[in-house]
């Protein structure tokens, strides 16, 4: 079906209010759910085809977590959908006010190819539970599960709810011509700014969920140990493909000898014998080029193994001496972690802070006067002490970057809040007021003032 068709179809579609009922909306997301565990052999198979991804990561990383947004969805919709109350003040004496949340319609959810499922279904999941009917465009770079997703949802949905098409920048683009109630974007800052300026022609409201330089701090006083297990973890998990994966490293001078060996140590426990196979590939060769050329202007520290063909990229570890190198210009996603140390951590934060604002900052250390100079201190979308990526595993915490990595927040609640509009309503009695607003105002001059010097 053309676009511009299915736009119609779904706008009628909302329009006869058939997403409205919350019991429409719960059968939505118990198909969904139902369809995610009939298919979970196949989406691991598909994101295997797609980069390589691990079994255990897909499981955890993929569908894990969709089952838990469409769970916590589904038992608190009843919760989040009522009407919260409001009060209507002083000045609308006598009044009522409540905020209705209202699903804003036909909305646009663009994903990207690095967690090509959960990317999809998280998003979804608030589209449903608030009453939308939904366009999905999941990336060209993950064929396999776009493909599946496809399928899956085709099978379960009617397609003026919700339905997926399949294209590149292409698609993209001309869905972006379209007008769309709401628009839900994850994905590159480039492509985000786009995005943004087609809305802006029609004044569309969205969410940007993009990606950036997420900072990772290694104070002296940090559990070293642990430390280094969870930073090598959260960053090649993906093949350090993940757009909240600590980017580059600040690590405080004097610990950096031990804390390096820890890294090795830990990158060669986790990519032991049989398990090195189990391990993602780079999405493709020119982002598989751009990583390489990081090795050119930095000392390798550990690994560095390559293979252009397989684009296998072996975890990698690189010094570099600061925020010029090549690989501090962008966010990396992949598995190259630079790493740059620091004498004092004002210092640090201070470098830190003049950087573009990132999607989530990491701070490792053990005193809590520290930790909360440096939440305090760095502007951030999501901030994280003393573990890397966990935040993204739980519905209750919303997460979402802010100015260059992102506008808005979703998961749980908020996703339900990103896909509503909350709208204010103020009731009033027919007849009955108090009438000190209109002319002449002479006969309240008295009155109000009295009022402003008294209440005030
Ligand atoms: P991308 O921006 O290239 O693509 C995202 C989506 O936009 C895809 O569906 C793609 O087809 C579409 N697109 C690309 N160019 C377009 C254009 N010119 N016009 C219209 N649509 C276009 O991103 P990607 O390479 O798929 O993913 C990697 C990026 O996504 C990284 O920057 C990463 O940090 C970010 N990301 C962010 C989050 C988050 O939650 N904040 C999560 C994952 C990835």
């Amino acid at each position: 079906m053309e676009i511009n068709k299915l736009v119609q179809s779904q706008r009628d579609y909302f329009i006869a209010g058939r997403t409205r009922p919350l019991a429409f909306r719960k059968a939505a997301l118990i198909k969904l759910r139902r369809a995610i565990k009939d298919n979970q052999e196949r989406i691991v198979e598909a994101i295997k085809k797609d980069f390589g991804k691990p079994e255990f990561e897909t499981l955890t990383s993929e569908i894990l977590v969709s089952l838990q947004e469409i769970n916590y969805a589904k038992k608190n919709l009843g919760k989040w959908a009522r009407p919260d109350k409001a009060g209507g003040g002083l000045l609308n004496i006598p009044s009522s006010a409540h905020i209705q949340k209202e699903p804003y319609g036909v909305v646009l959810i663009m994903a990207p190819w690095n967690f090509p499922f959960f990317l999809v279904m998280a998003p979804l999941v608030g589209a449903i539970a608030a009453g939308n009917c939904a366009v999905v465009k999941p990336s060209e770079h993950s064929p396999h599960t776009t493909e599946l997703i496809m399928e899956m949802l085709d099978e379960i949905f009617d397609q003026s709810h919700i339905k997926v098409v399949q294209g590149d920048h292409e698609l993209g683009a001309s869905l972006l011509k379209q007008r769309f109630d709401f628009i839900f974007f994850t994905g590159s800052t480039m492509v985000g700014k786009m995005v943004m300026k087609s809305a802006a022609e029609s004044l569309t409201p969205l969410v940007l969920e993009l990606g950036g330089k997420s900072p990772c701090i290694v104070h002296y006083d940090a559990e070293l140990k642990a430390a280094a297990r969870r930073i090598a973890w959260g960053k090649f998990l993906n093949g350090g493909q993940t757009c909240i994966a600590p980017d580059y490293l600040l690590v405080h001078e004097d610990i950096k000898e031990e804390f390096v060996s820890l890294l090795k140590a830990n990158i060669r426990k986790f990519m032991h014998e049989g398990e090195a196979t189990e391990y993602s590939k780079v999405i493709h060769a020119s982002a598989f080029d751009r990583l390489e050329s990081y090795l050119e202007d930095s000392k390798l520290l550990h690994g560095g193994k390559t293979n252009k063909e397989t684009l296998f990229f072996e975890p990698t570890l690189i010094e570099v001496d600061g925020f010029e190198a090549s690989s501090m210009q962008d966010e990396i996603f992949g598995p190259v972690l630079p790493i740059l140390t620091y004498k004092n951590l004002e210092g640090a934060i201070d470098k830190v802070r003049k950087l573009p604002k990132p999607m989530v900052v990491y701070y490792f250390g053990r005193s809590k006067r520290l930790q909360k100079i440096a939440l305090t201190n760095i502007p951030s979308g999501d901030f994280v002490i003393n573990d890397t990526i966990m935040h993204f595993t739980s519905p209750r915490i919303p997460v979402g970057g802010v100015g260059f990595s992102g506008i808005g927040k979703y998961h749980g609640k908020e996703s339900f809040r990103a896909f509503s509009h909350y709208k204010s309503v103020l009731k009033k009695p027919a007849r009955f007021e108090i009438p000190i607003r209109y002319r002449p105002y002479s006969n309240y001059m008295a009155l109000l003032k009295k009022l402003l010097r008294y209440l005030y």
